[in-house]
């Protein structure tokens, strides 16, 4: 196992380092939490869990920029590339996945809905990333009871889980994820972006410090979380 590297770049957009660079839900333009700006993104991998504005965000531009596809729930992918023509799909569908540039993207459940320009396009997702150190991104989802079976399955490292409540979890079902996932960490997103998303990380680190389950990062935008060869967080 490499060493990984997480790094929070606000709202549900996360990037991860190992020997590639993938970047997940890349809402940059429009987002106020953001340290990003998409002229200067370089990614191996963009993945989208969703069509939803504050998801798909910059991707297509920062995929064309890099000539690097884009991996994402089907119905996504075949609209994207009807309009954009050069750009570079994978179109996967949910217990589904891809290996691309050596990444390993498996496409998990996600409770939430899925559009793009005003229509439907598909279900949502969440997602597995990695063969070694394994980071589930959660996408937006409620709380569902196959996490367990995300789990079973897949036994993530790290879980990426919305607390922000209004479209998503709040802490408290997060809390009830976090038992079902039971991943040595979990890092809350989708919060503070907007005055709508509320959920509060710290009330979400009491909870799981309660359950004993996980160990709680509270990511700060841009700072890098440093995951060493043995999978555990530098510090
Ligand atoms: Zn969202």
């Amino acid at each position: 196992m490499t060493q990984t590297v997480l790094t929070w770049h606000g709202h549900a957009c996360f990037e991860i380092q190992n020997e590639k660079r993938i970047l997940i839900d890349p809402f940059i333009t429009g987002n106020p939490k953001t340290d990003l700006t998409k002229e200067n993104v370089k990614a191996d991998l963009v993945v989208v869990t969703h069509g939803h504005s504050d998801h798909l965000g910059d991707a297509v531009e920062i995929a064309l920029g890099n000539g690097v596809p884009i991996v994402t729930m089907v119905e996504l992918a075949w609209a994207l590339k009807k309009e954009f023509k050069d750009l570079l799909v994978e179109g996967i569908n949910l217990s589904g996945g891809v290996t691309v540039s050596g990444v390993k993207v498996r496409s998990v459940i996600a409770v939430h809905s899925s559009s793009y320009k005003d229509q439907y396009v598909g279900s949502p997702m969440g997602v597995v990333i990695g063969d070694g150190f394994k980071i589930y991104h959660a996408g937006d989802t409620g709380v569902f009871r196959d996490m367990e079976l995300i789990r079973e399955v897949h036994h993530p490292n790290l879980s990426i889980l919305p607390i922000g409540g209004y479209y998503t979890m709040s802490p408290a079902e997060a809390q009830f994820a976090v038992s079902m996932l039971k991943s040595e960490y979990v890092v809350p997103m989708h919060y503070g972006t907007f005055p709508l998303i509320s959920g509060n990380p710290e009330e979400f680190k009491e909870l799981v410090d309660k359950t004993g389950v996980s160990r709680t990062i509270i990511a700060k935008v841009g700072v890098p979380i440093v995951f060493g060869s043995d999978g555990k967080l530098l510090e």
